[in-house]
């Protein structure tokens, strides 16, 4: 029988949510021709054997056995090697992800697309299965990896649940790095040229039974993750041209006062040098390779920055010293990195956006 599909269901303790989206899974695929390749890592509850027993109940069902855990990743990985569908989706097997959004995914791949996303974070995606704080952080996450690796644009690269085409799979699984993690869409994603991506909202589920198996391992994996594939190259030439700007901007003060210039015309003539300065390091260094732009259209751009970052440092420090803890020198380190911050996020996505 042809398959179009195999669906792939990384396992860890997930016994008991799992006849429900079997079940679910067998509804909305009726009469197209998929598999189900359940990849379990040994789950001490039984997981493994359960999925065999519905295999022989409902057919289609591959149960491959991991002696550990090994996270979604290498899950993925070991399902598509045993698989032979045309699209391969993964998703989780804890009924987070509906498997009544399969259709649509299938449909925008049959529509030409490389890769379908269900996100949870566009206008219409609904979020019914995570604490406040694991939300904040993944957009926080989503939002920095967009950020700072240009090549992902798409607004949900954490998601677990995506279909991709087989090619796609077949060109980067080889060159896959991170495989004890989570974040199997970031390897892609980093990995694959000129995909067409669709990203598609669904309603985020509240997990049925047990609880969610991220760890610290899986944090640590992901942290690797976007330094590795991130511009951190780029954030660390641009630190540096901060801390030289700070260096030229105190040798002016100095020099000029020495010159027996009055302190706020000394000032404001080394900041401006020193804004000047950090502007042509960061065009002809830091962002050499970003040449879009006007010239004049980017000085202008930097200074206004560099007033609103200068702003921010002020208040920042004033509303710390005053408010929260009176000591002048840390006040003002919080105001500095803030700033900076400001600055970084500015220089990297309007002043020299790629
Ligand atoms: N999972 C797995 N191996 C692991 C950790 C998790 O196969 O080492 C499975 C888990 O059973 C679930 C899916 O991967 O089907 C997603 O995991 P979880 O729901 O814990 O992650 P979260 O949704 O909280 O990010
Ligand atoms: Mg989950």
């Amino acid at each position: 029988m042809y398959i179009m599909l195999t669906i792939i269901l990384p396992t860890y303790n997930e016994r008991d949510n799992l006849e429900e989206l079997i079940r679910r899974i067998f509804r909305t695929l009726k009469g197209k021709g998929f598999e189900i390749i359940i990849v379990d890592d040994n789950s001490p509850d039984g997981t493994a054997e359960f999925a065999e027993e519905l295999g022989k109940k409902y057919g289609k069902i591959i149960v491959v056995k991991r002696n550990k855990k090994l996270g979604i990743s290498s899950a993925f990985l070991t399902g598509f090697l045993k698989s032979r569908g045309k699209y391969i989706i993964l998703m989780d097997a804890d009924l987070q992800h509906p498997p009544e959004k399969i259709p649509e995914i299938i449909d925008y791949l049959d529509k030409g697309y490389d890769l379908v996303i269900a996100s949870r974070f566009l206008k219409k995606s609904r979020i019914y299965g995570l604490t406040f704080y694991r939300k904040l952080t993944s957009i926080l996450i989503s939002y920095f990896i967009r950020i700072f690796i240009p090549k992902i644009k798409v607004r949900d690269p954490l998601s677990g649940f995506f279909g991709v085409k087989r090619e796609v799979i077949e060109h980067v699984h080889k060159r896959i790095k991170f495989k004890r993690g989570f974040k199997i869409l970031i390897e892609i994603l980093a990995n694959s040229n000129n995909l067409k991506i669709k990203e598609i909202p669904f309603d985020f589920q509240k997990r049925k039974y047990g609880k969610s198996k991220v760890n610290n391992i899986v944090v640590i994996e992901l942290i690797k993750q976007i330094i590795y594939y991130s511009e951190i190259s780029r954030i660390i030439k641009f630190s540096l041209v901060g801390f030289i700007g700070t260096l030229v901007n105190l040798f002016f003060l100095l020099l000029l006062r020495s010159y027996g210039l009055e302190h706020f015309i000394a000032s404001a003539i080394a900041i401006e040098i020193s804004i000047m300065n950090n502007f042509l390091l960061n065009n002809y260094w830091t962002f050499s390779d970003r040449v879009n732009g006007k010239f004049l259209d980017k000085l202008i751009k930097y200074h206004i920055l560099s007033s609103l970052s200068s702003i921010i440092q002020y208040v920042t420090s004033n509303i710390i010293f005053y408010f929260i803890y009176s000591n002048s020198i840390i006040a003002q380190i919080i105001g500095i990195l803030l700033g900076y911050l400001i600055n970084l996020l500015g220089s990297f996505k309007i002043v020299w956006k790629k």
